[in-house]
């Protein structure tokens, strides 16, 4: 249920607080004290602890855009993208109520407002992992004007495993093949349905997962749906639902998904 405690886009229109916490950090008291700030590629890393031996996970995380391109054909990030990371959950969750107060707690967030995204997450065993999540959804939104819920998850669930292991080792494999098993399916208009984060629970998130890898691992008439449904999003034309270019492309859809995790063995 990792899903259900991290992850939240936001959009959010108009001037907010955060701009004057970040430009005017002496007048507010509740500003952190940036000790670190570094550049990769298209996202600016300010933190509060020395980000020396982060330069890996940055590195990886640039690569995380060129990796986009050329699995999704989406192109590079059109803006700089911020990332904010404190050291630990406390003054993590201080900067968050001063600037989201509405927002439920999330153990790391993306967030849009006035076009500009930013990521915040703090220092945590698993901060690669949410790192790689958040920024794949800020990448995608750089250049998307809108990405369904359950497609934006699904990828940002595929490609927030470390690059070797997304084809394999991604913890939802093991939990889908149990479901397949069980002939429990989730289709893909079922997940379009999900608007809200409220309605994507583990299943959805496991099943949203499960749609992204069949599209970019499975039958290329399903990888050739996703990136000509990306292409019309980003050149404003009208997209229509995923499901209904698979289901064209692909008359017997869910045979072939689980004929897909059937035959996906190393
Ligand atoms: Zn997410």
């Amino acid at each position: 249920m990792r899903g259900l405690t991290r992850r939240k886009f936001l959009a959010i229109g108009g001037a907010l607080a955060a701009t004057h916490w970040l430009a005017n950090q002496a007048a507010c008291q509740a500003a952190p004290l940036w000790a670190d700030h570094r550049t990769h590629g298209p996202f600016q890393c300010q933190a509060t602890f020395p980000l020396d031996k982060f330069s890996p996970l940055f590195e990886e995380l640039s690569s995380l855009e060129l990796e986009l391109q050329r699995t999704l054909a989406v192109p590079p990030a059109r803006k700089n993208i911020d990332v904010y990371l404190f050291d630990d959950e406390t003054s993590y969750r201080e900067a968050l109520n001063q600037l989201y107060p509405r927002v439920p707690y999330r153990r790391a967030l993306y967030v849009q407002r006035g076009g500009q995204g930013s990521v915040y997450a703090h220092w945590q065993p698993e901060l690669p992992v949410d790192l790689r999540h958040e920024c794949t959804h800020a990448l995608l939104h750089t250049n998307l004007a809108m990405v369904p819920l359950w497609l934006d998850e699904g990828l940002a669930e595929y490609f927030e495993m470390v690059a070797p292991q997304r084809a394999f080792q991604h913890p939802h494999l093991s939990k889908l093949r149990w479901n397949l098993r069980f002939g429990m399916i989730r289709d893909v208009e079922s997940l379009e349905t999900c608007h809200e984060l409220s309605d994507m629970g583990g299943v959805e998130y496991r099943f949203a997962w499960a749609w992204v890898h069949f599209m970019l691992h499975g039958p290329l008439p399903a990888h050739r749906a996703l990136v000509h449904y990306l292409k019309d999003i980003r050149q404003n034309n009208p997209p229509g639902q995923l499901s209904e270019r698979l289901r064209m492309a692909m008359p017997d859809l869910e045979q072939q998904f689980v004929q897909h995790f059937h035959q996906w063995k190393r």
